[in-house]
């Protein structure tokens, strides 16, 4: 069975000396792909170094929502130099309405200029959505959707949402979060997927599967989240391995990365 985590952060600093072990032990239960999402300039090299070390590695760069406040004047034109000469995916990047201080102005700007220097590249991102749904659909829209896709990681909008941002070109994650007995809203989200548009994630080192027995997540218990949106659609954890895999490696063949990486 093969298996891709569309969404991690395994750069984290949790998971400094450990991080060849977690990719092996997620490679050992059959996860072929697995995207490092880089949180702001700090940890981009960072990033593209750990993707380096091992084919399965995908590495996205962009500045994280909560992280705008410290970036540099010159931020866009180095991620830009960056993903140029590297082919990495744009992530991870969004809007999140339930941070304190509010900025959402500095945040919309910052999504923007992101999804343009994406579009330019033509490349997939990675995106962050929380309590900002109805802007992001917007700024989605005004920019013509997602032609080189995209993925709403971590899905908490509801069943209704989901078809409006497939027609924008997005692709749909689910992580731990659906392991959650009481999490009904993401439940009932899990159904309202087309097959083309479903993948999985773990966003780990956190959010930890209900049921694991763990001080960090990690890439290896996407397993886990696959079984219960396998549960949850009424489908076989084969059939879902095998359409969510093959899902998430069109989604990431918008990057050169993996050509350059997988001849
Ligand atoms: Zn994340």
């Amino acid at each position: 069975m093969k298996l891709y985590d569309v969404h991690t952060h395994i750069q984290d600093e949790r998971m400094a000396g450990i991080w060849q072990q977690v990719v092996q032990r997620a490679v050992a239960e059959g996860v072929r792909g697995i995207v490092i999402c880089g949180l702001h300039e700090g940890d981009w090299d960072e990033v593209l170094a750990m993707a380096a070390t091992h084919e399965a590695l995908v590495p996205a760069l962009g500045i994280h929502p909560w992280f705008i406040e410290n970036r540099s004047p010159r931020w866009a034109d180095i991620l830009a130099q960056k993903l140029e000469s590297n082919g990495a995916a744009v992530g991870e990047i969004g809007l999140d309405r339930m941070i304190r201080p509010r900025n959402d102005d500095d945040q919309e700007q910052v999504l923007i200029r992101h999804l343009e220097i994406a579009h330019d590249l033509k490349l997939p991102v990675n995106l962050h959505c929380r309590s900002a749904w109805g802007r992001m659909m917007a700024i989605l829209k005004s920019m013509g959707g997602l032609p080189y896709g995209g993925v709403v990681h971590s899905w908490s909008g509801s069943a209704e949402m989901v078809r409006e941002f497939e027609k924008l070109g997005c692709y749909i994650s689910f992580s731990g979060s659906v392991t959650r007995p009481d999490n009904k809203k993401v439940q009932k989200a899990v159904k309202a997927v087309s097959r083309d548009r479903l993948v999985l994630e773990t966003d780990s080192p956190d959010i930890l599967p209900t049921g694991i027995e763990s001080d960090l997540n990690e890439p290896a218990f996407v397993r886990s989240v696959l079984e219960s949106v396998a549960f949850l659609r009424g489908e076989s954890v084969d059939d879902v391995a095998g359409y969510t895999y093959e899902n998430a490696v069109r989604l990431f063949s918008g990057c050169r990365w993996n050509e350059r990486n997988r001849p």
